[in-house]
């Protein structure tokens, strides 16, 4: 059995620093890479070594696979953890890193590869149970009267997707029969340039669905268990802004048993580590998406309700253990919030760099802020924006809300720009107040 001596957290920012805190608690050794522009970074400062493993652009530094091996080779690290973003769901990374030798944080390579194809995803998916989007169920030919009859079946409007797609990318909604053999080509070559792969597939184009996902842990040794589900309607172009758990007015049967198809499909297909199965929900269904193989930026409002550290369980799962609990362990209570907050120019949304003059994180009962900010700190331009996540927490939605509001007010961030003020007017938006809005609503809100 893997014993987790040493643990290389392969990533940066606030996710980096939230490993770090795991371990430390574990008593479990850590070292940081981090690009020559990441000297100064929170968890880079706390980690008990730190590697320099490249330039500034995250091509020559978090995602340079080669670099990382060498320095958990050089450090003698036993693991790698890859958080979230970078290579934390590239299947080939995963392959390199256990046969170099170190324990991989996540699934098996083959497990990520079969999530990481959406064709394939969706058709274990359904073995399993889950329920899936109409579609076609596998890829589509050049056969154009078949793929017509498909969605004439199906019914328009219909999204053509690419099977290797990611991050919002690759995806074209057909809005009638003339523009569906142009609209499939279209994806096909832009499908082909941007992932390396033409194959696409079609499934019913969901007019107001909600977004709503389901946690999993699961051993790997026939043991699966989830924390519920979370609500992440609130999107600006495909990016989550504001999460929440439970996702509000689910009915409780449903709730339960989507829950349960994902820990059959866990065990099915034999899944180790975290993860999380993305639905999109409408007049009372569950439609799978896709699943991300890995923990996610949300994870803290599950944590909140279930009152369990998700990062400790994939390091303890990592090691070679069962899980720590069973599903009748887990208990739900209350509601919780997450305010993503990005260095980003308010109105143009924008990217705005530089260095945090004063940052004062918001406390109190039921309030967390998980972030990597420290008064003096440069926020780099290179990466993602996300530089705080702010969770508050209540016995009731009501309750975990209003705490969110005072939270928000109390942040301070000065010397860059923040979406803070887009934060403060959406926990005080009345339809977000009643709960349940589809991923549409906030980006008609800032058009409007
Ligand atoms: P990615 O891997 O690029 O994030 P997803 O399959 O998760 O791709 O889809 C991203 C987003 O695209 C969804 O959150 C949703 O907003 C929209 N979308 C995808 N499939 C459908 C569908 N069948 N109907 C409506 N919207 C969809």
């Amino acid at each position: 059995m893997p014993t987790l001596e040493k643990v290389l957290i392969a990533n940066r920012g606030e996710i980096a620093l939230r490993v770090l805190r795991a371990c430390k608690e574990l008593d479990i050794a850590t070292v940081a890479v981090h690009s020559k522009a990441d000297r100064e970074l929170k968890h880079v400062l706390l980690a008990d070594e730190a590697v320099c493993i490249g330039p500034a652009p995250s091509t020559e530094s978090y995602l340079n696979v080669p670099a990382i091996i060498s320095a958990a080779e050089v450090t003698r690290a036993t693991a790698i953890h890859p958080g979230y973003g970078f290579l934390a769901e590239n299947a080939d990374f995963a392959d390199q890193v256990e046969k170099s030798g170190f324990v991989f944080i996540g699934p098996k390579a083959d497990t990520i590869r079969l999530m990481g194809d959406k064709v394939s995803a969706i058709q274990s998916m359904k073995k399993a149970g889950v329920p899936t989007v109409p579609g076609s169920d596998g890829p589509l030919t050049d056969d154009d009267d078949r793929t017509l009859e498909i969605a004439r079946r199906i019914g328009f409007p219909v999204i053509i997707k690419a099977a290797a797609g990611g991050g919002g990318r690759g995806m074209r909604v057909v809005h009638d029969e003339e523009s569906l053999p142009s609209a499939v080509q279209v994806t096909q070559s832009e499908a082909a340039a941007a992932f390396g792969s033409s194959v696409v597939y079609l499934e019913k184009f969901l007019q107001q669905p909600r977004h709503v996902e389901v946690q999993v842990l699961a051993d790997g040794q026939g043991n699966a268990i989830h924390l519920g589900d979370r609500d992440c309607s609130l999107q600006r172009r495909h990016q989550k802004v504001l999460e929440e758990a439970p996702a509000p007015d689910i009915p409780p049967d449903l709730r339960q048993q989507v829950a349960e198809s994902c820990i059959n499909a866990c065990l099915e297909i034999g899944y180790r580590g975290a993860g999380t199965f993305e639905f999109l929900y409408e007049d009372g269904g569950f439609y799978f998406i896709e699943m991300n193989t890995r923990v996610q930026v949300e994870h803290p409002v599950t944590e909140m309700v279930t009152n369990f550290d998700i990062v400790r369980e994939q390091l303890r799962i990592a090691s070679g253990r069962t899980l720590s609990v069973t599903q009748q362990d887990i208990k739900f209570s209350g509601h919780a919030f997450e305010c993503r907050i990005n260095a980003e120019d308010p109105t143009t949304f924008m990217p705005s760099p530089g260095t945090v003059t004063t940052f004062h994180a918001p406390g109190g009962l039921g309030v967390r802020v998980d972030s990597h900010l420290y008064d003096g700190y440069t926020v780099p331009p290179y990466y993602d924006s996300l530089i705080a996540k702010v969770i508050s927490y209540g016995d009731n939605r009501e309750t975990a809300l209003a705490r969110m509001r005072q939270a928000l007010d109390e942040l301070v961030v000065e010397g860059i720009r923040t979406n803070t003020a887009l934060h403060r007017e959406l926990v005080r938006d009345e339809a977000f107040k009643a709960g349940g809005v589809s991923i549409h609503y906030l980006e008609k809100l800032l058009e409007g």
